[in-house]
């Protein structure tokens, strides 16, 4: 994988960042085509792609999966969105999808990377009804996020939100105990909310190449952990699912043709949408 030809890598580092450490959303900027990353990030997204075939792929099926499930979300109605793991910005994101449905629609933003902190205008709509926010807090804590001032200004949670964990349960290991972080969340939404979840998988890939990347991982920012499709089903309890399911992302309503099993072979995630009864 390499960067297209003329684009420009970023080199002005903000404060207060390690560049030295390999960050996951660097990687995953990388992974997209992003030039928000530094030599170690894009030395370990190289790894991890030498040992992964498919995990550029995987990368843009999820960020276009995000484009198509936040889309969904807003037109059955959702104007509150809750989107934890925001990453670095990047074309199409949830506001900007989510505003495009309906200009109203309100945004909180929440991801405990400081780059994306320092990228987090991006990410802000102008003032007005349809508002957005950034909060720098970590999903491990997510009392914190529900009670959190910025948070609460923007949203409502009385009504129903579209909660987003796109790409970040991966990052969220079994000591973490990732069902009683989405319990919290789930008990803090009104009937009709919903809940978008990406993850990454393991299933179907070669044991070795999935060790390897874990490894890779574990000296990154954050250590990564793959789950079964009956694990990643798991945080859905107490939402029903909509068609068609938790698939591979790239088989979650396409707008175009679905993918060939060929092209399948190489999407390393499962999504889905759930709601609240
Ligand atoms: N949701 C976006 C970006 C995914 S990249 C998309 O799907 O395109 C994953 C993001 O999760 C990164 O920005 C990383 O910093 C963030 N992240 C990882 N662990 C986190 C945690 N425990 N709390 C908050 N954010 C976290």
């Amino acid at each position: 994988w390499q960067l297209p030809r003329g684009a420009e890598i970023e080199t002005h580092v903000p404060t207060g960042i390690d560049v030295a450490t390999p960050h996951t959303a660097r990687m995953y900027d990388y992974f997209l085509g992003g030039k928000t990353n530094f030599a170690a990030d894009r030395d370990a997204a190289e790894r991890v792609i030498a040992s992964i075939p498919g995990v550029v792929e995987t990368a843009r099926a999820n960020r276009a999966f995000l484009g198509r499930a936040v889309r969904h979300a807003a037109e059955q109605g959702m104007r509150q969105f809750l989107d934890i793991g925001t990453g670095i910005p990047a074309p199409g994101n949830t506001h900007e999808i989510a505003q495009s449905v309906a200009p109203e629609t309100r945004v909180a933003y929440v991801d405990n990377d400081p780059i994306v902190l320092a990228h987090a205008r991006a990410l802000m709509a102008p003032d007005g009804r349809g508002r957005t926010t950034y909060v720098q807090a970590d999903l491990r804590e997510p009392e914190k996020i529900l009670a959190s001032p910025e948070v609460r200004d923007v949203i409502d949670f009385g009504r129903p939100v579209c909660v987003a964990l796109i790409s970040i349960m991966h990052f969220i290991s079994a000591a973490d105990d990732p069902q009683r972080i989405v319990g919290t969340l789930r008990e803090a939404l009104a009937p009709g909310s919903m809940l978008i979840v990406a993850q990454a998988t393991r299933d179907r890939v070669d044991r070795e190449k999935a060790r390897e990347a874990v490894e890779i991982y574990a000296t990154t920012s954050a250590g990564v952990t793959p789950r079964s499709h009956a694990e990643i089903l798991a945080f859905f309890d107490g939402f029903e699912l909509v068609d068609p399911g938790l698939v591979r992302v790239a088989h979650w309503r396409p707008d175009g043709a679905p993918p060939t099993p060929a092209q399948t072979a190489l999407i390393h995630s499962y999504g889905g949408v759930g709601v609240l009864p």
